[in-house]
């Protein structure tokens, strides 16, 4: 697996949660049993609940609660870095 690291400046984060709040992306994410489920993240709220490993999707259906697989975690950093940029 090829995961590049992304060279980025690294701003303070309390000054750049009040812009990137607005910039929430949906994704489509499928529970352990296999239901469609919609998440509203901004690119702010998806790394810091990763770094307090606090990231668990829940699934209406089912009510399942799982953690994102880290394919599932790099293809919401392509997303986000192709919003920004
Ligand atoms: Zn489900």
């Amino acid at each position: 697996m090829l995961i590049s690291k992304i060279d980025r400046q690294v701003a303070d984060p309390s000054a750049a949660a009040d812009t990137q709040v607005m910039n929430r992306l949906d994704f489509e994410v499928v529970c352990p049993n296999n239901h469609n489920q919609k998440v509203t993240l901004s690119e702010a709220e998806f790394e810091n609940a990763l770094k307090s490993d606090a990231l668990v999707f829940h699934c209406n259906t089912c009510e399942a609660n799982w953690p994102p697989s880290s394919e599932e975690i790099a293809n919401f950093r392509k997303q986000f870095s192709k919003n920004s940029g």
